[in-house]
């Protein structure tokens, strides 16, 4: 398959509507607001090594909410399971997600590990074990091959009005769910919220999940195991795209997982991961281009889980 010329299709027949800037770009991060819209990537690997990548495939982005799946496979690696799943649920919200609600009505058990109050359950968790910054940046540039860093202007900017995050802390911890100050816990979520890198970089950072767990770059190391890889994979179909999980299976049907700074990240198992970005995004706080980028390639391809 012409995996390269696919990517290239996709990006031709999206340039227009991406220059137009098609979408809202995330505006209740002050750092995210100034991004401008007008932008338009895709880069995958396959399970063997081969990339591909087509439009601003090499620019980096805020990887925003795509970090929750690196920080429980950290997690994943650090703690038996038990304690991780001890505080945070397995299912779907159906809810935003920053919202409250639930979280009230289930005692600060956060319903999955990809809305925000279950990522600051793991950021906690994290946290405990220590160096919980450090070792984010660690295992991405070693997923990926390059130098990681955080965008300490968007941590900052996060940190400054995160107000629901805040909320969403104090109320886990109100609970006894959260371990250390809400303050540490937050500023690892900030932080690896405000993670920049391409979508070339996540493409080959997210390998392991279409190759049994296998490091991407390095023969011989598991990242994850088999099993940890599947149940990743599994949370991302179920979880992975806020409220819009159901729409996603439906349109699309491969584990995704998606970010407020437009990226989501896609996994076809046994195959190949792949990453797109536009800034602007619809009403569910999905890429609105992304979502549909990943449509057609799934079309083209005839690539899915199901
Ligand atoms: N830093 C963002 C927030 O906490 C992440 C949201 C997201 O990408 O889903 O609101």
């Amino acid at each position: 398959m012409d995996l390269q010329g696919i990517l290239e299709e996709i990006a031709y027949a999206l340039a227009p509507r991406a220059a137009a800037g098609a979408g809202k770009v995330a505006d209740y991060i002050p750092a995210l607001a100034r991004v401008p819209a007008a932008h338009f990537g895709i880069a995958l690997r396959t399970r063997d090594g081969h990339e591909a990548a087509a439009g601003d495939a090499h620019l980096a982005f805020s990887i925003q909410s795509i970090s929750k799946l690196f920080t429980l496979t950290l997690a994943m690696q650090t703690l038996p399971d038990e304690e991780l799943w001890q505080r945070i649920g397995r299912e779907p919200s159906g809810n935003p997600f920053n919202s409250l609600i639930q979280l009230e009505t289930e005692r600060g058990i956060a319903r999955n590990p990809f809305i925000n109050a279950g990522a600051i359950a793991v950021a906690d968790r994290l946290v405990t074990h220590g160096d919980a910054k450090r070792r984010v940046l660690a295992l991405l540039s070693s997923l990926c091959g390059e130098a990681v860093v955080f965008d300490e202007e968007v941590a900052a900017s996060e940190a400054a009005t995160g107000y629901r995050n805040v909320a969403l802390a104090n109320f886990m911890k109100s609970f006894q769910r959260i371990d250390n100050p809400v303050e540490s816990a937050l500023d690892m979520y900030f932080h690896q919220c405000s993670i920049a890198m391409s979508c070339a970089q996540v493409a080959r950072a997210a390998g392991y999940l279409c190759r049994d767990g296998a490091h991407p770059l390095e023969d011989g190391t598991q990242v994850v195991t088999d099993r940890q890889a599947r149940r990743l994979n599994a949370l991302m179909l179920t979880c992975g795209t806020y409220d819009a999980a159901g729409e996603f299976a439906y349109r699309i049907g491969l584990p995704c997982k998606s970010g407020v700074g437009g990226g989501i990240v896609a996994v076809v198992p046994d195959t190949l991961s792949l990453c797109v970005w536009s800034p602007g995004l619809d009403h569910s706080g999905n890429s609105a281009l992304g979502m549909e980028a990943l449509e057609m390639f799934v079309s083209a391809t005839g690539l899915s889980v199901f």
